[in-house]
């Protein structure tokens, strides 16, 4: 028996880097798991049935779209419908996108902000009846580093990963007598496709080469000179499950090297 038996759990942005690695860390400890994101139905499935075979647990996928409320709904729904509920939700999905803020095109602001902030409101929202009702829930939502501080060129970014840790105070305080802890984890620089995707944009936009974008803007930020692992971040998550954590609620917990200590 793992530790999170009997337990389901949803996982926005799991297709890839830290959600993935939330949802095999909930699967290891026993968790049934719901997870979601985007890339082709292949490698989804590939990874949905590694999760099953590895951990003998059942693992669903839901194609829904962040940026839908209606779909992130039904993704809560689904959850509920298949395992009977869902006791751990988090929010994850996330994207980025570098720029000057004059030059910041408008559709990308607005999709970060669904996407990075809104859609864990929607999410919370389907999901806290179901939590109340079974009198247990957690809540956890990936904030970044870029929710204490900003970087340049990253406005819609910083400002929704700000926007997170706002949110995940207030929902800790609403749901506080329920059983139900709410709290952000902030990575720092983690190596995942996210952080890769960014580094052509960020060359552009400070006129540097690839290794001087790794070494002097991000690993730079991190006094430990070393990128977080997604697994990391993930056993914090899981942590966070335990019955240990259950007076945690409304934090924003840092893993990142040290850079918000600077
Ligand atoms: P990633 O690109 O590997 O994964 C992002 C996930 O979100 C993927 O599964 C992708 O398909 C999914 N996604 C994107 N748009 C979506 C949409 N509209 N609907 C549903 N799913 C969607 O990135 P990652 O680095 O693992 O990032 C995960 C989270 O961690 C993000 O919220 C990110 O801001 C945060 N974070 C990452 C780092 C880092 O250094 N990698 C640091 C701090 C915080």
């Amino acid at each position: 028996m793992g530790s999170l038996s009997g337990k389901n759990a949803v996982v926005t942005g799991s297709t890839s880097g830290i959600g993935l690695a939330y949802a095999r860390a909930f699967a290891a400890a026993g968790a049934n798991v719901v997870i979601n994101g985007f890339g082709s139905p292949e490698d989804i499935e590939k990874e949905r049935a590694k999760i099953e075979s590895d951990f003998k647990v059942k693992a669903i996928y839901s194609p829904a779209d962040m940026t839908k409320p209606a779909e992130i709904a039904g993704m809560i729904a689904l959850g509920e419908k298949t395992f009977g509920s869902v006791d751990i939700l988090v929010n994850n999905a996330g994207i980025q996108f570098v720029s000057p803020i004059e030059e910041f095109p408008i559709e990308k602001w607005d999709q970060i902000i669904a996407i990075n902030l809104s859609s864990a409101f929607h999410a919370i929202r389907a999901a806290v009846p179901g939590m109340k009702k079974k009198g247990w829930g957690r809540i956890i939502n990936t904030a970044s580093a870029h929710s204490l501080v900003a970087s340049p060129f990253k406005s819609a970014y910083v400002s929704a990963k700000h926007g997170i840790a706002g949110l995940t105070k207030t929902v800790a305080l609403e749901v506080a007598t329920h059983k139900i802890t709410c709290n952000c984890i902030s990575p720092g620089y983690v190596w995942t496709p996210l952080v890769e995707k960014q580094i052509p944009d960020t060359m552009k936009a400070r006129g540097l080469t690839r290794e001087q974008v790794i070494n002097d803007v991000l690993l730079d930020a991190q006094p430990t000179k070393e990128f977080v692992t997604s697994e990391q971040v993930a056993a914090l998550a899981l942590f966070l499950c335990s019955d240990d954590a259950a007076q945690i609620t409304g934090t924003n917990l840092s893993i990142d090297g040290g850079w918000t200590a600077e």
